[in-house]
């Protein structure tokens, strides 16, 4: 979190941009993100690895703004989309297609053509009726589609529920004993061809061992289907790597790296990683403004204008997330609730929390607010959605406008008959 600290005279700066003067210029709730965070984060993760071939795809639902993805795309990243939707948004921002591996357990037909049409490096397929699908899409189109088989390894990785998604009883990847036969369905199709074995165990890993049990289940897997003439062009971790949100040790990249390094040595596949929240979590903040400190008995809840539309998750998962006074006093810490102004009593940021006293007007910054955070974002309470910032030393962009009332209200038509 180096790029966001305090100065000396205890004003909150993201890079060398003062956090007051921007709250001033572009308003309040506003995403802010550190563009050299980003950067770095990128490279360490991308040079963990550097000992074996590999790419770098960026997941960018954990945050797909545009600017964001331009950038990473300019250092050379590739793309982890789950949705149409994210595919038009990576080719926008210059990602290209044979850097893209479109994953999720519920592509639609158009989808599967839409990425066709782009040539992706793989459709990660997650079951034998979609493996269908797709092998009609791709006849219709006269393509081969280009298939990776994810599978569920079956581990624990001992993350929020929510997230988990490598367990037998999850949704996604198709069991590893049903590979080898899907990995033949795949074979005998003249439209399909099998490039990759991938997984994705969950997100939020604080630990590194189920990430390696995975690997080394899908390292039997693949060694099973060369065995039967298939060549697999890559094996595909996923992502997942957890971050520190209360400056708790998290395992770093270049652990990782060197772990799944020394266990590829040799192997003829090229490795992808589909790294998410590691790269942006930490690079952004949600700045907001004070509206009121109410005092009842026995609680003080510090009002703010930021809410659960903006940043979903301390409601959705109960996650914590650090909150900053922009203007550091040195004043002795009080326990508050800070709380959004949306009418659900789960539009809270923080409970019992030790911060220094704040008054209406006063700003704060909800740190580690970089992934899962605009992306989750949405208009209830027909809240428009937060700007978002870009901040590179002492120069500052606004990369997403705040959203103005009438595109709340757009594509929306009374039916004819109310005349
Ligand atoms: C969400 C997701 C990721 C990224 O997860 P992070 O925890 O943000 O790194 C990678 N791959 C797949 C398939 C995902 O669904």
């Amino acid at each position: 979190m180096f790029h966001f600290a305090h100065d000396e005279e205890g004003r909150l700066c993201a890079e060398g941009v003062d956090l007051e003067a921007l709250a001033a210029a572009v308003g309040t709730p506003t995403f802010v993100y550190s563009q050299a965070t980003i950067e770095r984060h990128y490279r360490v993760f991308d040079e963990a690895f550097r000992g074996h071939p590999h790419l770098v795809c960026y997941a960018m639902k954990a945050n797909s703004n545009g600017a964001i993805l331009r950038r990473l795309a300019q250092l050379g990243a590739g793309a982890d989309i789950v949705s149409g939707g994210e595919l038009y948004r990576a080719l926008q921002a210059g990602i290209p297609a044979d850097r893209v591996v479109f994953s999720g357990v519920g592509k639609t037909k158009d989808e599967m053509a839409a990425a066709l049409e782009a040539g992706v490096l793989s459709l990660n397929v997650e079951s034998e009726p979609e493996l269908a699908a797709l092998a009609e899409v791709a006849a219709q189109r006269g393509q081969v589609a280009q298939v990776a088989l994810r599978v569920n390894p079956d581990v624990d990785a001992k993350t929020h529920p929510y997230i988990a998604t490598g367990l037998r009883e999850s949704k996604f990847g198709v069991p590893l004993e049903d590979a080898r036969r899907i990995a033949a369905d795949v074979k005998a199709s003249p439209h399909l061809k099998l490039v990759g074995v991938d997984c994705h165990i969950g997100s939020q890993l604080v630990d590194l061992e189920p990430l390696m049990q995975a690997l080394t289940s899908v390292l039997a897997l693949v060694d099973d289907l060369r065995a039967a003439g298939h060549q697999i062009h890559h094996v595909d971790l996923g992502g997942g790597l957890g971050i520190p949100y209360r400056g708790e040790a998290t395992p770093q990249p270049a652990e990782l790296g060197a772990a799944v390094v020394a266990k590829m040595a040799g192997r003829p596949e090229t490795l992808i990683l589909e790294p998410g929240r590691v790269i942006v979590g930490n690079a952004g903040i949600l700045l907001s403004r004070v509206l009121y400190v109410k005092r009842t008995q026995g609680r003080t809840f510090v009002i703010v204008d930021a809410a659960m539309n903006d940043l979903l998750r301390p409601s959705l998962y109960k996650a914590h997330h650090e909150i900053w006074p922009v203007r550091r006093t040195g004043a002795p810490e009080e326990v508050v609730d800070v709380v959004g102004p949306i009418c659900e009593t789960g539009d809270t940021f923080a409970r019992d929390r030790a911060l220094q006293p704040v008054a209406a007007g006063d700003l704060v910054a909800v740190m580690s607010a970089g992934a899962y955070g605009f992306v989750m974002s949405s208009t209830y309470n027909s809240r428009p959605r937060a700007a978002e910032v870009l901040v590179s030393g002492d120069r500052w962009a606004v990369v997403r406008a705040r959203e103005r009332l009438e595109g709340l209200v757009e594509g929306e038509a009374a039916p004819e008959w109310f005349e």
